[in-house]
């Protein structure tokens, strides 16, 4: 007896698909041309969230009414929720609708969420903003992991490729960042989460127009399966879960004591799920898995100090700092906000061409050191935003120069920590996990994200009347432990890279 006619079908089509993922992935120069179309879209994308994320406080407070603490909290909550339902979205892009379809999807979720804010962003303002959340969950890792999928397994040039999409990342936010409040505060907030919406449909057009040079990648995981026809009710069932989930976010993120209890719910929970699904796989797979576990966690640690940029680093910007750079005047927030991003711009290719060139020579660190370099950068990078106090006027004013300096060198910790993140999660994830596992990465943020906060909160000086000068001491006390703990990591993390060099096996 012969194969049955369907199966016959189904072998010829998974034949098909994978020369047509050898063509890409067998791409020649340094970058393959889907990784320019990921880029765009995943930069349009960017620019929509670090709009709306540079919009939330300040609309809070001037539009809303709420206290200053208040809607720092809020927005501490939106930030944490929006990086921990990419766990959600990866998890249901393995298991259900492949990466595209939540890509499509979220990316939806997204411009629905900024018209309502754009049509009345007073009265439907979290409504508005659920719906962002849960489709910043679906699309973020997601494109994240294709980039990783135009890779074959062992090709030195993954790294590079990320950190090329890694400036795009960081155009959108720039641009983002700046346009959108500028917009909001110059004409109208309708207006402002309106060109959000319209930013975000560009970047979903981008993907559609595009999608097909992908060939099989991101395809649901059911694309060429046999039932696959009767898996359409699962994609249903997630559309309608996630839809019937935002009235919970609302919730959650209007009452921030219930970010408390996310956040000490959903770490453990995902971490006990990773587990579970890890006793499906290889031992040797699995050790891969604790390796990219060993990253995450660091990384939490990284975005904690990190993240100081948008809380204590603001307030130490309003307060500390003169306004020039090299001669020319500039607002000290502006730089606060502006010099990662330029710095990334400006540099992360060039570290991408420097990794290629590396691997040429066999000299190229692996993951675990630069990973541990980034820490290193890290320290360097808040013993000078503890050092601006040597520079400072007897009024506690002191130097914005040195405070780029700081800027500057921590672009380089998070160049050698977060676009690798990335590439690694997809070097080390079996392929049926690489969505959550990409989704755990972010949810790493989340925790950093939340750290960030009361690390912040813990450097105000307890006096509420306190001078300049006396901020300033105890703004860079704060800085001065951050540098030694990000030490600590870094040589911790060189100190154990043997280790996590077994567990990772032949990934570099
Ligand atoms: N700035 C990067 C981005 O927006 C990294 C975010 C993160 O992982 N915390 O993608």
């Amino acid at each position: 007896m012969g194969e049955p006619i369907d199966e016959i079908i189904i072998n010829k089509g998974n034949q098909e698909m994978d020369s047509a993922l050898e063509e890409i992935q067998n791409f020649t120069g340094k970058y393959p041309k889907q990784l320019w179309y990921l880029f765009f879209s995943e930069m349009w994308e960017r620019f929509c969230f670090y709009g709306m994320r540079g919009m939330l406080t300040f609309f809070m407070v001037n539009q809303l009414m709420m206290d200053e603490g208040q809607a720092n909290l809020q927005y501490g909550a939106t930030q944490a929720f929006v990086y921990a339902f990419t766990f959600i979205g990866g998890l249901f892009a393995d298991k259900i609708l492949g990466f595209r379809k939540s890509l499509f999807w979220g990316g939806l979720l997204m411009i629905t969420g900024s018209c309502i804010l754009a049509i009345n962003p007073h009265d439907f303002f979290f409504l508005g903003i659920s719906f962002s959340i849960i489709g910043t969950g679906f699309f973020k890792p997601n494109i994240s992991t294709m980039v990783g999928s135009l890779y074959k397994t062992n090709d030195a040039r993954r790294d590079a490729g990320f950190s090329l999409f890694y400036s795009g990342i960081n155009v959108g936010a720039l641009l983002g960042g700046y346009v959108c409040i500028a917009i909001g505060k110059g004409y109208s907030w309708n207006l402002a989460f309106g060109f959000a919406a319209i930013v975000m449909t560009i970047s979903l057009l981008t993907f559609v127009f595009t999608q097909r040079s992908l060939g099989p990648i991101g395809l649901s995981p059911f694309a060429n399966s046999k039932d696959g026809k009767n898996r359409k009710w699962y994609d249903y069932a997630v559309y309608a879960g996630s839809l019937a989930i935002i009235p919970v976010i609302m919730v959650m993120v209007a009452k921030t004591e219930y970010t408390d209890w996310f956040m000490y719910v959903v770490g453990p929970a995902a971490l006990l799920y990773i587990f579970y699904e890890m006793t499906k796989f290889s031992w040797a797979e699995q050790r891969k898995l604790l390796a990219a576990l060993v990253f995450i966690i660091f990384s939490v640690l990284f975005w904690a100090f990190f993240e100081q940029s948008g809380g204590s680093l603001s307030i130490f910007a309003a307060n500390n700092l003169n306004n020039t750079v090299v001669g020319i005047t500039l607002d000290p927030n502006g730089v606060n906000n502006a010099a990662n991003s330029l710095f990334v711009i400006i540099f992360a290719p060039l570290l991408g061409i420097l990794w290629i060139w590396m691997a040429k020579k066999k000299i190229e660190p692996n993951t675990v050191v630069k990973f541990g370099l980034g820490f290193l950068f890290l320290a360097l990078a808040f013993y000078v935003f503890y050092a601006t106090r040597f520079f400072a006027s007897t009024e506690g004013i002191t130097s914005l120069d040195v405070f780029t300096l700081a800027y500057f060198i921590i672009t380089f910790g998070e160049l050698c920590l977060s676009p690798i993140g990335l590439s690694i999660m997809t070097k080390l994830s079996p392929k049926a996990l690489q969505g959550v596992m990409m989704g755990m990465w972010f949810l790493a943020s989340a925790y950093g994200q939340y750290a960030a906060g009361i690390l912040g909160a813990g450097m105000t000086s307890p006096d509420e009347n306190a001078t300049i000068a006396e901020k300033l001491i105890s703004y860079t006390d704060g800085y001065k432990q951050l540098a030694i703990y990000a030490l600590i990591a870094g040589l911790v993390l060189i100190l154990i890279s043997p280790l996590v060099k077994k567990l990772m096996q032949e990934v570099k």
